[in-house]
């Protein structure tokens, strides 16, 4: 059995990145609050939890006035009322989330509507709504434009592919767009890798939380291509999944911490020794 694991599968930088701040906090405060799952997978979540950042799901749930701020980042009211009511704020938004941010404000200033294109429910969608004070929508293929000059910014998590397709759509009805592309490099190496791996293998396990949004879209993906599994854990791999199969590709997404993908990994050549 040859089995191929993406190179750029794992926890990308801006996640890496919130839980080191969120550690150093907990290791200054004891335990730091965080506003949903710092990281949308069960296994780190737990295994932050038990080093001190609790996720909570309200703000008076908070004992000691420490949150963090997601990599995600939040929606601009959240913050003031933060600041308000006298919390410690430790903001981990991603710096590239945070620049898809400015890229909404900027718009919005300049005089354009703005469109995000991305996931309705998803943190960062809310947020980069936000911060464009009512004067955006999200996009979706039914959409009416009426205004003739829009601006458009996509979620930093979205596939390039369905970007263009919003973007070709847009265009028949404006007649001037500006658009930011913030499409994450991480996100952007970890589906091309993902389907040129697909490509290759009979079969794809994407390794990750049923909760991330990314890691979904990545098993969509591969799915079009060759069937596809989405698991958090080894004892979900099935042996039946692989009768006459010759390879295996394994991705993982950008919240899937690398021991997660490490664990199924050494599952699959436990299976298929060499
Ligand atoms: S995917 Fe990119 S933008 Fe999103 S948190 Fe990770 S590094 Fe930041």
């Amino acid at each position: 059995m040859n089995i191929i694991r993406a190179k750029h599968g794992g926890v990308c930088v801006g996640v890496e990145r919130a839980i080191r701040m969120a550690l150093e906090a907990a290791e200054k405060w004891k335990h730091v609050y965080s506003l949903g799952p710092l990281i949308h997978n069960r296994v780190a979540v737990e295994d932050l939890r038990k080093k001190g950042i609790i996720t909570v799901d309200k703000l008076n749930k908070v004992k000691n006035k420490k949150v963090i701020i997601r990599s995600h980042g939040a929606h601009p009211t959240v913050l003031d009322r933060l600041k308000k009511q006298g919390f410690t704020i430790i903001d981990a938004t991603c710096p590239r989330v945070r620049r898809a941010q400015r890229y909404v404000e900027k718009l919005i200033a300049e005089g354009y509507y703005v469109i995000i294109v991305g996931q309705r429910d998803h943190p960062e969608v809310k947020g980069l709504l936000g911060y464009a004070h009512n004067k955006a929508e999200i996009y979706s293929d039914k959409i009416r434009i009426t205004r003739r000059k829009i601006g458009v910014v996509p979620q930093t998590t979205l596939d390039i592919e369905h970007f263009n397709a919003a973007v070709a759509h847009l265009m028949t009805d404006v007649l001037e767009m500006k658009i930011y592309n913030t499409i994450c490099h991480e996100t952007i190496v970890r589906i091309k890798e993902a389907k040129k791996i697909a490509k290759k293998a009979d079969v794809m396990i994407v390794v990750g939380g049923k909760n991330s949004a990314n890691t979904t879209k990545l098993y969509q993906i591969c799915k079009k291509s060759k069937p596809s599994y989405h698991i958090e854990f080894p004892d979900e791999v099935s042996p039946e999944w692989f009768t006459g199969v010759k390879s295996i590709g394994i991705t993982a997404g950008a919240s899937t911490p690398k021991d997660q993908v490490d664990s199924v990994e050494k599952h699959l050549r436990k299976i298929f020794p060499k």
